[in-house]
């Protein structure tokens, strides 16, 4: 049985921080590293982190096959920066990587620069209510989408909070500052209460 359980995806990459996030706003979360701790839960958000790693790992346990199979049943899942390029459904600049691709989306890798080039950058998002402080770090850039993908905010142009039916996908990391209406926002997607201080 599925329980109002939501999951961070926790191989490689700063799922922690989202785990933190989710315990400020009192939601029951677990850190998914396998098949059957995924099956536990209604939601899953896939981290910031390397993700030709998450891939790999995601692969090698069978979250993989799992994952695509849950969110073609209708789960949410939320990816941020490498979580996104796994969503995607292509990499242009690496175009033979492994992604999901369940999103239809293009997205270049690291198009934002270096780790030491990483900023931060005040959005508007009105899906949220207004300005949100973004954090970049090698974040990837959205270059294309589809007719179905619903722009939530951009940056200097571009698209970097996206989303696609079930799936919400952005550059940037809202774990690492104190603003959690992002993860609010998602927890709307998922259907689970949270608290509205944090
Ligand atoms: N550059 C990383 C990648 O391509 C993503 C960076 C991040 O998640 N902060 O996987």
């Amino acid at each position: 049985m599925v329980k109002l359980i939501v999951g961070v995806l926790g191989l490689q990459g700063d799922f922690r921080e989202h785990l933190w996030a989710l315990q400020k706003l009192q939601v029951e979360a677990i850190v998914v590293k396998t098949v059957e701790d995924l099956r536990k839960v209604k939601g899953l958000i896939i981290p910031g982190g390397e993700s030709t790693t998450i891939g790999r790992l995601a692969r090698m346990t069978g979250i993989a096959d799992e994952l695509k199979k849950r969110v073609s049943e209708g789960m949410p899942v939320y990816g941020t920066c490498a979580g996104m390029i796994l969503l995607a459904k292509k990499i242009a600049n690496y175009p033979t990587q492994y992604s999901f691709s369940l999103m239809d989306i293009t997205v270049e890798r690291n198009a934002y620069g270096r780790q030491v080039e990483s900023f931060e950058a005040a959005l508007d998002i009105p899906a949220i209510g207004g300005t949100f402080k973004a954090i970049f770090i090698r974040a990837p850039k959205i270059v294309e989408c589809g007719k179905d993908v619903q722009i939530l905010a951009t940056y200097d142009g571009s698209p970097v909070l996206v989303q696609q039916d079930n799936l919400l996908a952005g550059s940037f990391h809202p774990e690492l500052g104190e603003d959690l209406r992002i993860h609010q926002y998602f927890l709307r997607m998922v259907g689970v209460k949270y608290a509205s201080v944090c």
